[in-house]
């Protein structure tokens, strides 16, 4: 696991962001019932899901405290859609949020984007799932330490499937969120690269199978963003090796989830003035996702030839430190799990 979420400080406080200057402040009722929205789009994002709490949360768990930060349980994640419903969020693509053309909502009714990060399911029995799979069509979550097991109930992307089951209308247009996976250990529990280290065999199964799975998730509304193949830190990482991780991802992971213009900075550490954004530009990425309740540098709201997206974390340290500038979109109180070993008075950030 090789995360720390890393925030601007000034910026994890401060206010909505504007993704998109959307719509012309038209506010008239059409006769469908529908008006524009004309506000700023918010965009949320979460990790892979503990799903056993006292596993991940076990003192001899040495992933424990990476867990607590920088994750959600399943059952706050339910929480936050359920929150998210409530307060009348509806569920845009990222791409949709992108395009400048209005959109259309019912009275009321706010945008909301959503990302996963990571998703790559390399911490098996410590308390999060094995890998996604499709069962008889449907996209659920599965274990295979001590038994066999597939749910629904386990992961975000699992989750969101049945909650949008439940509720159509919180999905617009059939948006889905978008998938930030790496590659260096393959991606949704699938050990699709050489790095990964298994059989031949196992690898071209896995490739198959997981070339089923993201075909489903596409054509249900997902779409995929490289979150760089080795989780590689803008700012630690030289421009060759960056150039190589680029050529990796177009290698091994693009034949998979197929071409995407959007790249994910790992715990959002990046800089927009840096020449070494121009490899990734060369490459064909020109969104780029970040980590912060903010709006972004002069030079990124400005910037003609890209997109810098902040997005808000959900996960332990932000629940319990951002409950006033989340409350929104959730009572983070509410949905706090008490089967954390912190308590939701723990003030601790993400370092
Ligand atoms: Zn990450």
């Amino acid at each position: 696991m090789r995360r720390v979420l890393w925030i601007v400080a000034a910026a994890a406080i401060a206010g909505c962001f504007a993704l998109s200057s959307l719509g012309c402040g038209g506010v008239a009722i059409a006769d469908d019932g529908l008006v524009e929205y004309d506000g700023d789009i918010e965009h949320i994002f979460t990790h892979e899901l503990v799903y056993d709490t006292a596993k991940a949360f076990a003192p001899d768990n040495r992933l424990r405290d990476c867990f607590d930060k920088d994750h959600l349980t399943a059952k706050e994640f339910g929480g936050l859609l359920d929150g998210l419903y409530d307060n009348g969020y509806v569920l845009v693509s990222l791409d949709r949020a992108l395009d400048d053309a209005p959109l259309r909502l019912p009275t009321g009714k706010k945008p909301l984007v959503i990302s996963f990060d990571d998703m790559t399911y390399d911490t098996v029995d410590r308390g999060c799932i094995d890998k996604l799979v499709l069962v008889d069509g449907k996209l659920c979550d599965h274990t295979e330490h001590e038994q066999t097991h597939t749910t629904r109930e386990r992961e975000n992307i699992s989750l969101l499937e049945s909650f949008i089951e439940r509720h159509p209308d919180f999905s617009y247009d059939g948006g889905r969120a978008t998938v930030c996976v790496n590659g260096y250990n393959g991606i949704l529990g699938y050990r699709i690269t050489p790095d990964c280290k298994v059989s031949a065999q196992r690898m071209q199964t896995d490739i198959e199978q997981c070339k089923t799975l993201v075909a489903e998730m596409k054509r249900l509304g997902y779409t995929f963003a490289s979150h760089t193949y080795y989780h590689s830190y803008f700012d630690s990482t030289s421009a060759a090796r960056l150039e190589k991780d680029c050529a990796q991802w177009q290698r091994y992971i693009e034949p998979i989830v197929g071409k995407t213009r959007v790249l994910c900075y790992p715990a959002g550490r990046h800089d927009a003035k840096s020449a070494k954004n121009g490899i990734f530009k060369r490459y064909g990425f020109d969104v780029f996702l970040c980590v912060g309740s903010y709006g972004g540098t002069d030079h990124e709201r400005n910037c003609k030839d890209a997109r810098y997206i902040y997005r808000k974390p959900f996960d332990g340290t932000a629940l319990r430190l951002y409950g006033k500038q989340y409350a929104h979109l959730v009572d983070t109180r509410a949905i706090y799990d008490e089967k954390r070993f912190r308590p939701f008075s723990y003030k601790g950030g993400y370092h």
